[in-house]
């Protein structure tokens, strides 16, 4: 490595101008999928729940959960008894699938495989998971699957797991009278199981859609914002940084009016002596975005009557810029573009929605992307801590393909000796010739004996540690980013659509908001295979080999 022309600045002086802190903690760095130069930016926009507005994950998740069962009891019929289910955050991470037809919960991996799955309160062995999923390829746009992509769908899916087992253990017990045992006119096609669990998981879907959208929830929510959000008190620097830049700010939340006023002013208002309200802080406010239709529709942008605790609109938007006085509702990405004089690679969208913020965003336009997940300070965290078992880890695969390369030359060298003692090679050998074949092909068939005992040792003693590493991260599902060695399919959404990720939004107070943030180098299995010592590397097994 050269070394670095800069020499250090004294402490002192690092701290008389605020430039003290550990400043690029791995926990809270910005990660980069592809190139992307922040001064290159003009306008940065901003999803609000779970990007700018932090929710508290035990009082949110748990008060998703209490009223959406307290629905399906009142509204649905089901039984009281399931008021005693329990939610236990820990048994659901981002990214699963919810399988319908069986009311499975999936962790997939980077080629659509199952790497996990549960049952209710049961962990699928891997021979359950191969007799139902090995040889059908699973299409995520299917009806029959639901993703959980954002951290709203964390209760979701556990209440769903919560009662699959719950009348599981009803059927079990004979009560067919379960109000979700499979109806004699069922599509039998449609279900695998015993009980109905595609009504199920629609039931509960419908559920949680209800009391997002009928005020239950969110009228909980405003009447005490302290205990359900987290203010971070570098979000308004962080704001601020980037408009001293010149940079322009929007906000565009699927929320409406009534619940971004109220929770955008818990978070921003009064916190900067240069910004008086949340407003002062955007150049445009768009509420009701309804993502992702907002990039692939053309919904025109309606004015909100900007009251605080009033919900209503004034009438379509015919102008050819925003306005910052006024408030937008709806609209399309189009429009947008052409009002806010800006456009494509100008504009960085920060979301936690991998679908709704992202992944439509980058498909639908050239707009750049920052993806939020909040988990990455864990994440990060988690992999610092067992850096060694990882490092053992590694070390161990690297031993298990060497060895296993090396037993697939000595095998195919075994067919060529045996080939050649046997009676097809007759008369191309002579008897003392035949001989020394026999005893180097019993050896060798001996040492790939103890070199196969090896190699299963060594995948128990890597399987040991990767049980082991995956329950430090989650007990239930192991790692947000990984399934075993490959990436899980939330990893590799986030590896493909965001340009870059981070786990909160005033991350970015710590780089220059001219900042080039760089990917690593791409480079495909070929380039890793031609690069000097690899070709060493393989030389010496073909010698090895003879
Ligand atoms: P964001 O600011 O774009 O992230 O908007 C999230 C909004 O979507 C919030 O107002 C949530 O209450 C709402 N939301 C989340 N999940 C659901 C759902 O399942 N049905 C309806 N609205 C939802
Ligand atoms: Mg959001």
């Amino acid at each position: 490595m050269s070394k670095s022309p800069f020499t250090l600045v004294p402490l002192p002086l690092l701290q008389l101008v605020g430039a003290d802190e550990e400043v690029f903690a791995p926990e809270r760095a910005v990660y980069t999928n592809r190139d992307l130069d922040l001064s290159g930016i003009k306008v940065v926009g901003f999803d609000m729940d779970y990007t700018l507005a932090i929710y508290k994950k035990a009082p949110m998740e748990q008060l998703q959960y209490d009223l959406t069962v307290e629905r399906l009891i009142t509204n649905l019929g089901y039984p009281e008894a399931i008021r005693e289910l329990k939610y236990d955050p820990s048994t659901v991470i981002r990214g699963l699938v919810v399988d319908k037809r069986t009311g499975n919960t999936l962790k997939m991996d980077t080629h659509g495989r199952v790497a996990r799955a549960w049952h209710g309160q049961r962990r699928l062995s891997v021979d359950e998971i191969k007799a139902l999923y090995a040889h059908a390829r699973l299409r995520l746009g299917s009806e029959s699957l639901a993703s959980a992509d954002t951290l709203f769908s964390m209760p979701e899916v556990a209440l769903y797991a919560n009662l699959v087992a719950f009348f599981d253990a009803r059927i079990e017990a004979g009560d067919s009278a379960a109000p979700l045992s499979i109806p004699a006119d069922a599509p039998t096609d449609r279900l695998l199981g015993r009980i109905n669990t595609w009504k199920l998981f629609d039931d509960v879907r419908e559920g949680i859609d209800a009391i997002h959208r009928d005020g239950s929830l969110k009228s909980v929510i405003i009447a005490d914002l302290p205990t359900y959000f987290d203010r971070d008190d570098e979000l308004p620097l962080t704001l601020h940084k980037l408009r001293s830049a010149g940079k322009r700010l929007f906000l565009l939340t699927n929320s409406f009016w009534m619940y971004t006023d109220a929770v955008m002013s818990f978070l921003l208002d009064g916190r900067l002596k240069e910004y008086g309200t949340w407003r002062s802080y955007f150049d445009i406010v768009i509420c009701g975005g309804k993502k992702p239709a907002f990039f692939t529709e053309r919904r025109p942008f309606l004015e909100v009557l900007a009251q605080k605790g009033i919900e209503q609109t004034v009438g379509e938007v015919d102008a050819e810029r925003f306005d910052r006085a006024r408030v937008y509702q709806g609209g399309n990405i189009s429009d947008f573009e052409r009002m806010a004089s800006a456009k494509g690679e100008e504009i960085l969208y920060v979301g936690d929605h991998i679908f709704g913020d992202i992944v439509r965003s980058r498909r639908d336009s050239r707009w750049r992307t920052c993806l939020v997940v909040e988990e990455l300070e864990h994440e990060v965290g988690g992999t610092l801590a067992n850096s060694e078992r990882i490092e053992a880890i590694d070390d161990l695969d690297g031993r298990r393909h060497a060895l296993d390369d090396d037993i697939a030359l000595h095998r195919a060298l075994l067919d060529r000796l045996e080939v050649a003692v046997s009676d097809k090679a007759a008369g191309v050998v002579d008897d003392a010739q035949r001989i020394e074949l026999e005893d180097a092909a019993k050896r060798l068939r001996k040492e790939i004996d103890v070199a196969k005992r090896s190699l299963r040792s060594l995948d128990r003693e890597a399987q040991e540690h990767q049980d082991e590493l995956d329950k430090s991260f989650n007990l239930s599902w192991g790692r947000l980013f990984k399934a075993s060695n490959e990436l899980s399919r939330f990893g590799a959404q986030v590896e493909l659509y965001a340009c870059c990720y981070t786990s909160k939004v005033s991350n970015f107070r710590h780089y220059s908001p001219m900042h080039y943030f760089r990917a690593p180098r791409e480079s495909m299995s070929h380039d890793a295979s031609l690069t000097s010592s690899s070709r060493k590397k393989a030389a010496r097994s073909r010698t090895a080999a003879g």
